[in-house]
């Protein structure tokens, strides 16, 4: 069964920052990319190694354009390569970011296991004041 079966897709603009090679100039551009969300259900007709297939995948972005032309010198050029995928887990935003910082904070701010409370002073050192001579 073909990956895709496993996704729906549903196309996302994204803006990034991108400096030209020509003139150096650096502009924000819209570009495009599919999202592909990991279904809720196997498909219909998967058999064992779907299943596990299904059970490894994730959701990403994957990156439509190539290319951008620049907003300042109108030459194309073309979008730094190592990000034309990217897991959703790696940007920032997801629904479940807060709950996991919760979490981590929850995690963190605990005292842990309390420092030792000293114990009150025994009476026999608080009986007899001047009783260090
Ligand atoms: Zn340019």
């Amino acid at each position: 069964m073909d990956e895709r079966a496993f996704f729906s897709e549903k196309p996302e603009t994204r803006q990034a920052r991108y400096q030209c090679p020509k003139c150096r100039r650096t502009a924000e551009y819209g570009i495009r990319w599919v999202r592909r969300s990991k279904k809720d259900r196997l498909p219909a007709g998967a058999d064992e190694d779907d299943r596990a297939k299904f059970a490894k995948v994730r959701d990403y972005l994957l990156r439509v354009d190539d290319e951008v032309v620049c907003k300042a010198c109108g030459r194309k050029f073309e979008i730094p390569s190592q990000h034309s995928l990217m897991f959703l887990d790696q940007i920032g935003g997801l629904p479940n970011d807060e709950e996991l910082e919760r979490e981590i904070s929850a995690a963190s701010g605990e005292p842990g296991p309390a420092p030792e409370a000293k114990p009150a002073l025994p009476a026999r050192f608080t009986r007899k004041p001047g009783g260090w001579k």
